[in-house]
């Protein structure tokens, strides 16, 4: 089995739902595992804690989950123009895993991100 370790460099994190560089919050969370469902059947572990920005956020604060996953497919979509809907339910469904699992490995409250100015 390999194992791919993909670290962020600091300072270059994205928010985890929506892949917006202005990323105001930090979610503490236990690792998880975010497994495929179809090949190539990665399984991949998210480690650590998520990020959030302040939209994504917001709904994470005000439990709106299914606004979220909206935000987050929209995104994804709009980052791959061309694919469009032809790509829509494997994006859909790739989302509600890795939301899932942020669902289930959140622990305790947000916490704010205070950047340095370099
Ligand atoms: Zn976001």
């Amino acid at each position: 089995m390999n194992i791919i370790e993909i670290e962020v460099e600091p300072g270059k994190e994205i928010c985890d739902f929506c892949s917006s560089r202005d990323i105001k919050w930090r979610y503490p969370a236990d690792d998880g595992l975010i497994e495929d469902t179809r090949p190539p059947n990665l399984i991949r572990e998210s480690i650590g804690d998520w990020a959030a920005c302040e939209v994504c956020s917001g709904l994470i604060e005000t439990n709106m989950r299914f606004a979220l996953m909206e935000r987050s497919v929209e995104t994804n979509l709009a980052s791959c123009p061309g694919y469009g809907l032809a790509v829509i339910d494997f994006i859909a469904s790739e989302v509600s895993k890795v939301h899932k699992v942020f669902w289930e490995k959140k622990k305790g409250p947000r916490i704010k991100i205070e950047r340095r100015k370099i």
